[in-house]
């Protein structure tokens, strides 16, 4: 018999955490993993406790219960741990009349074993180069941001931690942030933990995501499989109510076909993503082309035929406006 494969060991693994403040539950039994490689977005509304949680693995703050795994080692393993992590939860302070370079070269007398050419190498990585020379005082917000990641990255860490580090960024700033990300996790083989409000880039730029409200984890999986209602999910569309209601009767005759909602019925988030009729089924697996061939041999052939898919804000909104109920 073959060895089944050694589970990879996560680079991040929180079990149970809980941190309150007072009578407050900020962060209440959160569990997570996250691997190598991952930019795993941290989602949740105002006051969800994203940052309490990213203070507690950056070691900041002490959780009332629970326990943080980094590498396999306790969070609190000194030496075996800190070292392999970069923060990035506040907004970065620096000389502002002195350069990027001198602000960094600063930064690195304060730590151990960093030696000058690293301070270019992150410079170089942050594509700060060419204005590395120049005052801060005279950087863009989203250099300072650049900046301040470049600081991190001085003593190589294998894990990032970034609380909004796009937050007030405008869109030519936060594409050059999540292109350096995704050059960190590529080159640098760094993996990255983010929150953030912008959920149309954390859309696009993250694998995996956890979505946190009122302290608890509501969802957490690959954002591809979160984004579909079910990866089952079709929405039929027709040009006219009278050609759905008749694809409806039709649909109901199928093996394999579990009509969900039609019409008006179909809701206000189907309506605003698609126009038109709607019919919303959910399909056993491999019945969709027979499916189709059925209502084109009927006389009822549809307008768009499309495995449905909600916008990373749609989910979120689902999640964060109802009661949070743990998963
Ligand atoms: P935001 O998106 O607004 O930054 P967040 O998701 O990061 O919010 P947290 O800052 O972690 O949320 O806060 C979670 C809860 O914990 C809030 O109710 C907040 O008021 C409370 N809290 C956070 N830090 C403290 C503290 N030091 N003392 C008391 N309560 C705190």
């Amino acid at each position: 018999m073959t060895p089944a494969s050694p589970q990879p060991v996560p680079v991040l693994r929180l079990e149970h955490l809980t941190k309150r403040f007072g009578h407050i539950t900020a962060v209440d039994d959160v569990s997570f993993e996250v691997f190598e490689g991952d930019i795993f977005g941290f989602l949740g509304p105002n006051g969800a406790g994203k940052s309490t949680t990213l203070y507690m693995i950056a070691g900041l703050v002490w959780p009332t219960a629970g326990r943080i795994e980094i590498f396999g080692r306790p969070h609190t393993d000194f030496l075996a741990v800190r070292s392999r992590v970069g923060a990035l939860l506040e907004t970065p302070a620096f000389y502002e009349y002195l350069s990027g370079r001198k602000n960094l070269e600063l930064l690195a007398r304060l730590q151990p074993g960093i030696s000058p050419r690293r301070v270019d190498e992150v410079l170089e990585l942050v594509g700060l180069s060419a204005r590395g020379r120049d005052r801060v005082g005279d950087y863009s917000h989203g250099m300072k941001q650049r900046l301040g990641i470049a600081q991190t990255l001085l003593n190589r860490p294998r894990l990032l931690l970034l609380d909004e580090p796009t937050s007030g960024l405008d869109p030519e700033g936060s594409a050059q942030v999540w292109a350096l990300l995704r050059r960190l996790v590529a080159e640098e083989t760094i993996t990255v933990v983010i929150s953030s409000h912008l959920l149309h880039e954390v859309e696009e730029g993250c694998n995996r995501i956890a979505v946190i409200n009122e302290g608890m984890i509501v969802a957490c999986d690959e954002v591809r499989n979160l984004l579909f209602f079910s990866k089952d999910d079709y929405l039929i569309v027709f040009d006219t109510p009278d050609a759905c209601r008749a694809a409806e009767a039709c649909l109901r005759t199928l093996d394999g076909v579990e009509v969900l909602a039609t019409g008006d019925d179909a809701g206000e988030i189907l309506a605003r993503v698609v126009e038109g009729h709607l019919v919303w089924v959910r399909l056993q697996e491999g019945v969709a082309p027979a499916v189709l061939t059925r209502l084109v041999e009927a006389g009822l052939a549809p307008r768009e035929f499309v495995r449905q898919r909600k916008t990373l804000k749609q989910f979120f909104f689902d999640l964060t406006r109802r009661q949070p109920t743990r998963i």
